[in-house]
């Protein structure tokens, strides 16, 4: 048995197996990324309280030597543990490694594929009903955001997709539809663009922000960042059914059917829902980014065919 093997047995560390199921339950947990494995890294510690590590499991150091250079490299097994798992991780295709990732998003991460966000979904016991939803990160999925974000902004845009197709999903048709949401709650910081309302749930899986198309999916409306905007999901049912439109400048328009609403209508508490919808013409959120800004052409259609004036 090799010096290595034979100090993991005898600390009792947890399997490679184990340690790459617990790594894919928390790439999961943390948007699908997680940095390279050093010192001080909270996602070291996270992952070794997990498995109950003793102190001295966490901190037991492994020398190699290095013959030709003779020289002695000390590495934590603990470290080397973690990162053998992730390596037999990225051999069954199930995490990209940090040199792949890098490309994509300009960080050295380990980053979950579309098959390890399967099986973490497995391993977590989420029904895949949710997968549609869930603003967890998967290397094929930011290759779509990617493209949507950088893409150069049409002067003369189309907001419908002729070819889309509503009723049929096909694996495509799917991870396009998380790009595109992704790419939309990404943008706006995972906020509504009126209210500002940044929310998850308490195990930080879910997102309350949704990406709303402008010209709906319904009507073929297109997945790309010029068509959507984030809206939490008061504000998103709203703007849908036309309480509310954007002018070219993106000032909220509240419809003039406000003004004759029942006084116990659209009241949360103290909070006016629709009425404060529209204070004084204000601006709604942008992206720092105007080519990611809603196209002019979206929401002069919402203004025209969904809004009430
Ligand atoms: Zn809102």
């Amino acid at each position: 048995m090799s010096y290595e093997g034979k100090m993991l047995e005898d600390l009792k560390m947890p399997t490679k197996k184990e340690v790459g199921n617990a790594l894919l339950k928390t790439l999961f947990k943390h948007n699908g990324v997680i940095k390279e494995f050093a010192t001080g890294e909270e996602i070291v510690n996270e992952i070794a309280d997990e498995f109950g590590l003793k102190e001295n499991q966490r901190t037991v150091v492994l020398e190699r030597i290095y013959r030709k250079e003779n020289r002695i490299v000390k590495t934590p097994l603990w470290h080397r543990l973690l990162y053998r798992a992730a390596d037999s991780l990225a051999k069954e295709k199930l995490v990209s490694r940090p040199t792949s990732t890098i490309l994509l998003t300009d960080r050295k991460e380990w980053m979950l594929t579309e098959n390890g966000f399967d099986e973490a979904m497995k391993l977590l016991n989420i029904p895949k009903i949710h997968k549609e939803f869930l603003p967890t990160k998967s290397f094929e999925v930011q290759k779509i955001v990617k493209k949507l974000i950088e893409a150069s902004r049409p002067e003369n845009y189309n907001p419908f997709d002729k070819e889309k197709k509503i009723v049929k999903t096909t694996k495509e048709s799917a991870m396009r539809t998380r790009g595109f949401r992704q790419a939309v709650i990404e943008a706006y910081d995972c906020k509504c663009a009126v209210c500002g309302l940044k929310i998850n749930s308490p195990d930080s899986i879910f997102w309350e922000v949704e990406a709303a198309h402008i010209v709906p999916n319904s009507l073929k409306g297109k997945d790309d960042v010029w068509n959507g905007l984030a809206l939490c999901h008061l504000h998103h049912w709203a703007f849908d059914v036309g309480w509310f439109a954007l002018s070219t400048d993106f000032k909220i328009q509240l419809s003039s059917k406000a003004k004759n609403l029942p006084g116990n209508f659209g009241i949360m508490g103290d909070y006016e829902f629709i009425r404060t919808i529209s204070t004084k013409e204000r601006m709604i959120s942008l992206p720092n980014r105007t080519e990611i800004h809603p196209h002019k052409n979206s929401i002069q259609w919402h203004r025209e065919n969904i809004f009430h004036p």
